[in-house]
């Protein structure tokens, strides 16, 4: 395994110029659906073609530019195996598949992306008899109980979307381990420059590579990096054959690009997510703002043991209404109205109304998800100019009609 930093693995790992490429810095975009053989060769088995050789046969089955993107992703994530799906979407689905039989059974925090939540109740619990239990695991007791003889997977977001609240990776990853289960870990939210779930015990770390791994919000892709061969073995025949879901080669060369800036993005991200961050906690108009770099964030220190920094997504509580929410929301300039983050651009949504949409009102509220939460996703523009924007964003909540 290459131990250099994660810096250096960012920029060229799994880009080697003079091997495959003929000597160039940058992996070329390989368009080719297939590729000629030297030979006919009766026995030639599909094992027996070898990306890591420089050999291909059908650009399903594995290309080059996509297989550099997996080699760097698997190192970026400290792991062995790095596979690149059409969405993160798709990359969750392939973990779940590789898991789960009917008659299984899988443990989920109860505050995950609203879609992959309903992937998980559509899917798996109505369509493919897999009983499904979402837990509060902010506390590893709720996961511990709700394990049983057929669980076979946990699936844990640390932090989730959109609340922020983080989960032990190291005591659920025992917890999974002794029930005889794979925990999984969505790392979207912190990228691995911020926090490496493998080796806090996960045995796949899944990504939306939509997010911050492209960084710059023109490609959709996903992935999985896992170290459990039998595990990869599942994943590569669901990827390649079973379900023949792979990331496009264009995409593969935009990623492959995108995560050579991970660090000093992420690092721009979390600058200015913090000082926004402290800068609503002093304004009258919030009410809370969910932000693990906050000592007010009630997993503050979880945050600090676990992760290396604490990203660039926060939310937060507006007092008021819907209306006021609206005003505050379409009053910004610089924070573009859309779902999605990880970008270089700064967005903002309201879950209730956006992302979280298709979960009814009363599952939502109980769950903290209020119609004034607010999720941002902090770019990396100059802050002040941030600043500034909140401003105008607060101006018009002031401006609300007297007789409303
Ligand atoms: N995981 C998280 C944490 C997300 O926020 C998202 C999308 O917003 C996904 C997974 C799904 O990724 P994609 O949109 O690439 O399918």
């Amino acid at each position: 395994m290459d131990d250099s930093r994660i810096e250096t693995l960012a920029v060229g790992h799994g880009e080697d110029p003079g091997e495959t490429h003929r000597g160039d810095v940058v992996s070329p975009i390989h368009l080719a659906s297939t590729f000629a053989l030297p030979e006919l060769d009766a026995d030639l088995s599909l094992e027996d073609v070898d990306p890591a050789d420089g050999q291909f046969l059908y650009s399903r089955l594995n290309n080059p530019t996509r297989h550099a993107l997996e080699q760097r992703l698997a190192a970026l994530e400290g792991g062995d195996h790095g596979f690149a799906f059409a969405s993160g979407t798709s990359a969750i689905a392939t973990a779940a598949m590789a898991c789960v039989e009917p008659g299984d059974h899988v443990v989920a925090f109860d505050d995950l992306y609203a879609g992959t939540r309903r992937m998980f109740e559509t899917l798996l619990r109505d369509r493919f008899d897999v009983d499904v239990s979402f837990v509060d695991a902010t506390d590893p007791e709720n996961v511990a109980d709700a394990l049983r003889p057929e669980t076979t997977l946990v699936w844990m977001e640390t932090p989730t979307n959109p609340l922020l609240k983080l989960c032990d990776v190291e005591a659920i990853a025992d917890l999974a381990h002794d029930a005889g289960a794979r925990l999984g870990v969505d790392n979207t939210f912190l990228s691995p420059y911020f926090q490496r779930p493998l080796e806090l015990g996960a045995d796949v770390v899944a990504h939306s590579t939509t997010k911050y791994l492209n960084g710059h919000s023109d490609s959709v892709g996903g992935a999985l990096v896992t170290s459990d061969d039998a595990f990869a073995e599942e994943v590569g025949f669901l990827q390649q054959v079973g379900l023949g879901n792979v990331l496009a080669p264009f995409d593969a060369y935009l990623v492959l690009r995108g995560t050579k800036t991970l660090a000093p993005r992420m690092r721009d991200h979390e600058a200015n997510a913090l000082a926004i961050a402290e800068h609503l906690e002093s304004r009258d108009e919030v009410e809370a703002v969910h932000y693990p770099g906050l000592e007010s964030h009630p997993q503050h220190d979880l945050a600090r043991i676990q992760q290396s920094g604490y990203g660039g997504i926060f939310s937060f509580e507006l007092a008021g209404d819907l209306q006021d929410a609206k005003r505050f929301l379409e009053a910004l300039e610089e924070f573009s109205l859309a779902v999605s983050v990880g970008g270089v651009e700064s967005l903002v949504e309201l879950p209730a109304a956006m992302t979280h949409e298709p979960i009814p009102k009363a599952e939502r509220e109980a769950q903290g998800i209020t119609d004034t939460l607010v999720r941002m996703s902090v770019g990396i523009e100059h802050v002040d100019d941030l600043v500034r924007d909140l401003e105008r964003g607060f101006d018009a909540m002031q401006r609300a009609p007297a007789n409303r």
